[in-house]
């Protein structure tokens, strides 16, 4: 019966085998391999969890190998296991295929006990170091394998600190640390009603077992669901001998960056403790010292943390996290992995390492994600001079209003002209994680959470430090402000991660504080002079980690980081597809085209008569009873139509335009009965009132599924002036902007939600009938293309009659909201109540109104791509529904071979990337 390989040795093992030995054990055996100071030891696989998890017991045997293994571990380092005189201590650690930082549980100095504690101190002739290893033994032991509170724990430290009238843990006595000891083995018993476990092989058992159990505790399932890391991968569990940093003070514990994972920059970028152990510098407890100072320390071992730290990242072709230790001097490394960083930080190592020599161009492309490419374009504050504080003193209420009507920044100071104002600052910190973000002040990461679900307010948690557990809390929030902490402290970590604005080590950076008042708690600058309360509102800016008590005005970035240029244009050239944009104003056009795209796929042209002064004339327009009465209202609005394209025209200069002629059924225009019935009641009005008629209108034009009713081509063919208007001012605009200019400009007129060829064609004569007037009273000409959206079932399927002959369509541009909605039934506007329980239960594979539906909407496409190119080969197809800026669906598009995907500017960048992205996955 041949049995599986349970264990493996360092030395047996490689980076390729990270599914069976986790990530940290495939690198430690690499790194052993390697010839790197690596202390050994060994992995037990990810297998074996997988096996633990389903049984809910260790599988048989594997005690015994374990103790094999310990066996060899001993012979090879000359000390023994449990030993009274010279004990072998290892420490266990969890260890998943992709990394999971912190969520899973370690033990240190494991194998120590009353006896091996005092042979410890006498060998080492340091007892503060024995007893020091023995009580966080205990305290880690206490909390991982049998899951009592910590909180316990501390307060003893604390207590003990107090009375030593020391303010650290590297500062305590032996005599201290045993008092310490003797206290923490007293609460175990009495929590766990037994006395603290002697036997190193039954603490190994049950540590190795707590370890695999750690896969399913909450955070860490939690940080699985968010990160979508599977649920059945399982952790390696690795036992390695122990060295320790915290011998005296010619050792210590750090974790280095071989780039700075913030900003990207090429430099070691860490932090290290003296006389600590393991988590402490992650942990927050101390302020780390930065790893330049090892360099007059301890200059050996910086040598050589430099030498590795080249080593491995060459070896890795990739920016890494390095644990390591120096015991008494001597350098060793404990981890490595490819390290976590910011989106402007990913963006500047993929660059730089192309320009090194060191990865591919498709390598830095592939490197990337869309989250990379958001965090770029993060938010900052509307500074005047952001080195003095001195911002545009605008209600940020207001600014997100006009940013949401699509305003340009210039032109909102232009009409606001707000005066400029110096934040007040109330302290810093270290800039640990980008962007600015502005929100309530919440001092509980469970309360954070619930505040963002219940009440969907922006929220920046504040902890004096954060673990594990508060990741819901930081993933709910839009910043995070620590107390304590460095540069590689968890906060630091998960929020580079997660793509939130953080600040960490506030309060030992400029004594921020955290204090109860009245039952609520506030934070405080030093001295007092600032304060803000739970539920006020306060700004960090993530940048250069200060932090204002107050709401400051926020926008979004407009610049494209210049490494980030670089990358998009290689990735343009890579690519397939390429990129349109969804606008409809120049600023939107202005700022899309910045962003590389390169045209408009989808003009909305609605939206532009929801600008204030167009919206009685609509209204009257709506309300006209005649033709002739409509058409003088259309008259007033073609002036302004003719502006609007105009000015998109101009920006666009040689690129092309799709402009929709109007889509959505009047009464979206018109005010809501119940507002117009709550005005006739309070104010008494007659039926001469005009709200009177409107509400008459209002209740004329009312359909059962206004989303099915009249709207789109069919809203043109029964009013086909709306129609000649459009175009009109369409045609005008091109030929005006033509000669002004003196580009060519391209426009392309769309014709929305069609259904037939007959019912395209219908509305094609308009089309070309308008422009044929305009042409021959003008003598000017423009060449001009007329196509559909796909956003109907039956238009897909009938594509080949649609696109076919001279006045069949020339373009296509799948209208997937619309298309969605149709072939699944169900509606945008309130599928909230049950999409939610779909997605959960996977009822359905995607979110329709996210990404493509490829098993069904996707076939449709498929059909119509297929049979649209068979009627018109040069036909032009994209997509402008919301799924254009979604990585998988522009995946799809490529697969299906359309022409271009379109998407607000803000995703244009992202579905450039995943064009190329697209393009080099299924190119062989
Ligand atoms: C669509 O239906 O996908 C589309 C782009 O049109 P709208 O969202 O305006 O209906
Ligand atoms: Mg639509």
């Amino acid at each position: 019966m041949g049995t599986e390989k349970r264990i493996y040795f360092f030395e047996e093992g490689s980076k390729d085998m990270k599914d069976l030995l986790g990530g940290k054990g495939a690198n430690l055996a690499e790194m052993t391999r390697l010839g790197l100071p690596v202390p050994p030891g060994f992995t037990i696989t990810t297998k074996v969890c997988k096996e633990y998890l389903e049984s809910g017991s260790l599988p048989k045997g594997l005690e015994e190998e374990i103790r094999e293994a310990m066996a060899e571990l001993e012979k090879r380092i000359g000390r023994k296991f449990g030993d009274a005189e010279k004990p072998l201590l290892v420490s266990v650690r969890s260890g998943a295929p992709i990394s999971m930082p912190g969520m899973m549980d370690t033990v240190l100095n494991l194998g120590l006990n009353d006896e091996s504690v005092e042979g410890l101190a006498q060998e080492s002739g340091n007892p503060t170091f024995a007893y020091d290893s023995y009580r966080r033994f205990i305290q880690m032991f206490s909390d991982v394998v049998q899951g009592l509170d910590l909180h316990e724990f501390e307060k003893i430290l604390k207590q003990v600190k107090k009375e030593e009238g020391v303010q650290y843990d590297k500062d305590l006595s032996a005599d201290a640390l045993k008092r310490l000891v003797d206290e923490y083995k007293k609460l175990y018993e009495k929590l766990k009603r037994e006395p603290f476990l002697q036997d190193p092989w039954e603490q190994l058992f049950a540590t190795v077992e707590a370890v695999f159990r750690s896969w399913n505790n909450e955070r860490a399932i939690e940080y699985r669901k968010h990160e979508g890391i599977p649920d059945d991968l399982g952790t390696a569990v690795n036992v390695q001998v122990m060295v320790f940093g915290n011998l005296g003070e010619n050792s210590a514990t750090g974790v280095a960056f071989t780039r700075n994972p913030s900003s990207g920059e090429k430099m070691l970028y860490g932090e290290f403790l003296p006389q600590a152990q393991g988590e402490d510098v992650v942990a927050g407890i101390r302020t780390p010292l930065p790893v330049d100072e090892l360099k007059k320390l301890m200059p050996d071992a910086h040598a050589k943390l430099v030498r590795t730290a080249e080593l491995l990242e060459k070896h890795y072709r990739d920016m890494q996290d390095i644990e390591f230790t120096i015991m008494d001097g001597k350098f060793y490394i404990l981890q490595t992995r490819s390290g976590k960083r910011t989106g402007v930080a990913a963006v500047k190592i993929a660059h730089d390492m192309v320009q090194e020599g060191l990865i591919t161009k498709e390598e830095a492309i592939m490197r990337l994600t869309a989250r990379d490419i958001e965090n770029c374009l993060f938010p900052t504050i509307l500074w005047i001079d952001e080195k003095k504080a001195r911002y545009y003193g605008i209600d940020p209420e207001k600014l997100e209003q006009y940013l949401a009507e699509g305003k340009s920044i210039s032109e909102i100071i232009q009409l606001e002209r707000p005066t400029s104002t110096i934040a007040p600052l109330m302290g810093t910190g270290l800039a640990a994680g980008p962007g600015a973000a502005t929100g309530i002040a919440v001092f509980e990461s469970k309360k954070a959470a619930e505040m963002a679900r219940n009440q969907n307010l922006p929220i920046i948690l504040i902890r004096p430090e954060t673990s594990p557990d508060d990741f819901p809390g930081m993933a709910a929030s839009q910043g995070i402000l620590t107390l304590r902490g460095g540069a590689t402290s968890h906060a630091a970590i998960v929020s580079r991660q997660i793509g939130k604005t953080c600040i960490v080590g506030a309060s030992d950076k400029s004594g921020l504080k955290i204090k109860k008042k009245d039952g609520t708690y506030l934070l405080q600058s030093a001295g007092g002079k600032y304060e803000v309360k739970e539920g006020d509102w306060i700004t960090l800016d993530g940048y250069n980690g200060r932090v204002f008590p107050l709401r400051l005005p926020i926008v979004r970035r407009t610049e494209l980081p210049s490494e980030l240029n670089t990358i998009l244009e290689w990735a343009d050239s890579f690519a397939k597809l390429y990129v349109r944009a969804n606008a409809d104003k120049p600023s939107d056009t202005e700022l899309a085209l910045r962003f590389g795209a390169k045209g408009i796929g989808l003009a909305r042209t609605e939206h532009q008569f929801f600008e204030t002064e167009r919206q009685p004339i609509m209204k009257k327009m709506i309300m006209a009873r005649t033709t002739e009465e409509r058409k003088k209202y259309l008259d007033k609005l073609l002036k302004f139509q003719i502006e609007d394209f105009k000015g998109l025209f101009k920006v666009l200069k040689e690129y092309p335009a799709i402009i929709r002629l109007i889509d959505p059924p009047l009464h979206e225009f018109l005010p809501r009965e119940i507002e117009l019935l709550e005005k006739i009641y309070k104010e008494n009005l007659g039926p001469e009132s005009e709200e009177y008629q409107v509400l008459q209108r209002v209740r004329e034009l009312q359909e059962a599924n206004p989303m099915l009713g009249l709207r789109g081509v069919r809203l043109g063919l029964l009013y086909p002036e709306i129609i000649e208007m459009q175009v009109r001012a369409i045609i005008i605009a091109a030929i005006e902007v033509q000669k002004e200019e003196r580009f060519k400009v391209k426009p392309e007129i769309m014709i929305p939600l069609v259904i037939s060829a007959e019912e395209f064609r219908e509305a094609r004569k308009i089309v070309d009938e308008t422009a044929r007037q305009i042409f021959q009273e003008t003598g000017d000409t423009v060449e001009y293309k007329v196509g559909t959206m796909i956003e109907v079932p039956r238009a897909a399927l009938v594509a080949g009659k649609i696109a076919a002959g001279e006045e069949g369509a020339e373009f296509f541009s799948f209208g997937t909201n619309d298309l969605h909605q149709m072939t699944l039934g169900f509606s945008r506007d309130d599928v909230g109540k049950f999409l939610p329980l779909y997605l959960d239960k996977k009822l359905l594979p995607v979110d329709p109104f996210v990404g493509i539906d490829e098993e069904g909407v996707g076939r449709l496409m498929k059909i119509c791509v297929k049979e649209g190119r068979a009627a018109r080969s040069d036909i032009s197809i994209g997509i402008c529904g919301e799924a254009g800026g979604n990585p998988q669906a522009i995946d799809f598009c490529h697969r299906i071979g359309l022409d271009y995907v379109s998407a607000s500017p803000y995703r244009v960048p992202v579905a450039r990337l995943a064009a190329a992205q697209a393009r080099l996955r299924h190119s062989g």
